[in-house]
């Protein structure tokens, strides 16, 4: 896995930093200011707050850091993360694409499964009860999960459930065939073509080309983390080689959607981003894409705040941090600190161009 290499990637002018397999770097700045106290104290405040009277000991010049609009945990994942806390049943895989979430899982004694495990040696192996991640599970997996009398609490996200499955069966009943825009080894994508019987999913040009002719009425969906910009793109590609009549509906849930224009508002306006979220998550990969198109080489993507290079913040005065749906609120924090201890000045906190989601991190219960 990447996150285990060492090193650096680059992406579409994104640096993304990657983890070295559990190893820390610690890089301390001038003496750090005291921790910011609470986040809510950042987090809830319009506009721009002046930082700690510390930083009157300007170092450098000032730097002002905007959090952008929606930023971090959403609901689907705050209450995948409920289900898993409270339940303590083996999960069918990591939760979420965030090692820090799925780390505090492991800690508290809950273990992770293989996402699709051999069901008859789970069976074989006495267990009982699962966890479904957020990503949702395919529908033959739960019936043979059932069949062999294992029972699991569905943490499937709702957008899916209620939303992206619904509207497969109802096009699928109106006679169409769906065009699913997405990553097929993702397990999301995985699990939603299973609730149709003519599900296309494409994730290329390339995979276009290879739809079949004789598809009759299409309709384009899309996968909930994908970005508007190649969910566009894909659907007049189509339109224009074979599908004239292609109808689309852009079923990306409404916090990526958020964060996706959020992190679009803030790259117009700031000089550098810094995205946090697991480097495998789709959805944070999605915003360092779209920051990174505005910010080509000044784009970061980091999975822990010791990433961080104290040489992005050189020649930086306006700071836009995104985040992702699976990133705890606390691992956001900790970046504003490790930002604040490397920058050593003044500096002022902002939060995006509008009101945040307000959500909240969920512990994980360490009692049984
Ligand atoms: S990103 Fe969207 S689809 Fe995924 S868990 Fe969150 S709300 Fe649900």
């Amino acid at each position: 896995m990447e996150a285990a290499l060492g090193g650096e990637r680059k992406e579409e002018g994104i640096r993304i930093e990657i983890a070295l397999g559990g190893a820390t770097r610690t890089r301390r700045g001038a003496e750090s200011s005291p921790l910011l106290t609470g986040w809510h104290a950042l987090w809830h405040t319009p506009g721009a707050v002046s930082s700690h009277p510390q930083d009157s000991s300007t170092q450098g010049p000032a730097l002002e850091v905007i959090v952008a609009r929606s930023a971090g945990i959403c609901f689907g994942v705050r209450s995948a993360i409920e289900v898993a806390s409270r339940e303590r049943q083996p999960i069918l895989g990591p939760l979420v694409h965030n090692p820090k979430v799925v780390d505090d899982l492991a800690r508290a004694g809950i273990p992770i499964l293989e996402r699709y495990e051999e069901l008859d040696l789970l069976a074989a192996r006495g267990v009982r009860q699962v966890v479904i991640t957020p990503h949702g599970y395919p529908r033959e997996l739960k019936e043979q999960l059932r069949s062999r009398g294992i029972g699991y609490h569905d943490a499937t996200c709702p957008v899916l459930l209620d939303g992206v499955y619904g509207k497969i069966r109802r096009f699928e009943e109106s006679g169409r065939s769906i065009i699913l825009m997405g990553d097929p080894a993702h397990a999301e994508v995985i699990a939603s073509r299973s609730y149709g019987r003519r599900v296309h999913v494409v994730h290329s040009e390339t995979d276009a080309d290879r739809l079949p002719r004789d598809l009759g009425r299409v309709v384009a969906i899309c996968q909930t983390t994908i970005t508007l910009e190649k969910f566009s793109r894909l659907v007049e590609y189509i339109r224009a080689n074979g599908y004239p009549g292609l109808e689309s509906v852009d079923t990306r849930c409404k916090p990526v959607k958020d964060q996706q224009e959020g992190v679009e508002e803030l790259a117009r306006s700031v000089d550098a981003m810094l995205v946090v979220g697991g480097l495998d998550s789709s959805n944070s990969r999605s915003l360092a894409r779209i920051a990174g198109r505005h910010l080509p080489g000044r784009t970061y993507h980091v999975d822990d705040a010791d990433r961080i290079d104290p040489g992005w913040l050189v020649g930086v005065r306006r700071l836009g941090i995104g985040a992702g749906t699976s990133t705890p609120r606390s691992q956001l924090q900790a970046v504003m600190d490790h930002i604040r201890r490397l920058h050593g000045g003044v500096m002022t906190f902002g939060n995006g161009l509008a009101s945040s989601s307000g959500s909240s991190d969920v512990e994980v219960s360490t009692e049984h």
